[in-house]
């Protein structure tokens, strides 16, 4: 089943009619336990699971947002590695915070680090031209870097900046919950995989991962910038990139059995009950339209 959308509204090939922000996996097939909480060791089989095991807990869309928001405000001050010092300001993010489809390039450039927002440059645009090709907009999706820090000249990013980030985009991957995730480039199809492959081999060749508590399908396309002028790549990119609507139309995979829970978002939901207590808000992720 292949959706499109047309002002706001996505439309599946047998004609029903999405309204945008709802997930595509509400009317595809659903995982047997949609939002579970599942130990992260690759290993368990998906499928049911046995029984007299807890329940994991399903949050709403608005919960998992709240929770969002409250990431956000943590990485916004983040000092946990030397990029803080030279960064202007951290680049969280955005899109809808309920996407089915998420996508993850490297790090924020020149552009991105004045402005807060991820893919805003050339690459941005290529980005913005190829969802509109498969009918979506970046309102459907979340935008997202391994690293939340401009690395100094555009470096590239260093195995420790990005194990430290890592903790952030693994929240951010438990809390919108996506179905599918294109990783843009070789950053973070290595770090998504845990395995050193490279783009070239892997582009197109979707595979079910654990990622964080959840199975996703992972799906790893050349990284537009590099694509910009490589006319064979973003040839390969644009061709990789039509088959998305086909892998969002499987909905999520199998969940693995085991329940095991984070206890960091145990923290950040306290953390949101304390927001809500003290009528705070996590202000400039409304200024800036971020999710
Ligand atoms: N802009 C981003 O936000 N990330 C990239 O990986 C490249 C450009």
């Amino acid at each position: 089943m292949v959706s499109r959308s047309i002002r706001g509204i996505r439309v599946t090939a047998s004609g029903e009619m999405i309204p945008a922000g709802r997930r595509l996996s509400a009317v595809c097939a659903r995982s047997h336990y949609p939002g579970s909480r599942v130990a992260n060791t690759g290993l368990e089989p998906p499928g049911r699971p046995p029984v007299g095991l807890p329940s994991p807990p399903v949050r709403t869309a608005a919960e998992r947002r709240e929770l969002l928001k409250v990431v956000y405000e943590e990485a916004r001050g983040c000092t946990r590695c030397p990029l803080h010092e030279t960064r202007t300001t951290v680049v969280f993010g955005n899109g809808n915070a309920d996407a089915d489809l998420m996508f993850i390039g490297e790090a924020p450039g020149a552009n991105e680090d004045r402005m807060g927002l991820p893919f805003v440059g050339q690459a941005g645009k290529l980005l913005d031209k190829l969802l509109a090709e498969i009918g979506m907009e970046r309102s459907d999706v979340f935008v997202l870097n391994t690293l939340k820090c401009r690395p100094p000249n555009n470096r590239d990013p260093h195995p420790n900046e990005i194990e430290t980030c890592n903790d952030y985009l693994r929240r951010q991957v438990d809390l919108i919950e996506p179905t599918v995730i294109c990783t843009l480039g070789n950053f973070s199809t290595k770090l998504l995989r845990a395995d050193t492959t490279g783009i070239s081999r892997l582009h197109g060749r979707e595979e079910v991962r654990i990622i964080g508590p959840r199975a996703v399908r992972l799906y790893p396309l050349y990284h537009p910038a590099a694509a910009l002028y490589t006319p064979s790549m973003l040839e390969a990119l644009r061709a990789d990139f039509h088959r998305i609507p086909e892998l969002l139309a499987l909905g999520p995979p199998e969940q693995p059995h085991s329940f095991e829970p984070i206890p960091e978002l145990q923290e950040i939901e306290e953390a949101a009950e304390e927001l809500q207590v003290s009528g705070r808000e996590a202000e400039p992720a409304a200024q800036l339209g971020l999710f």
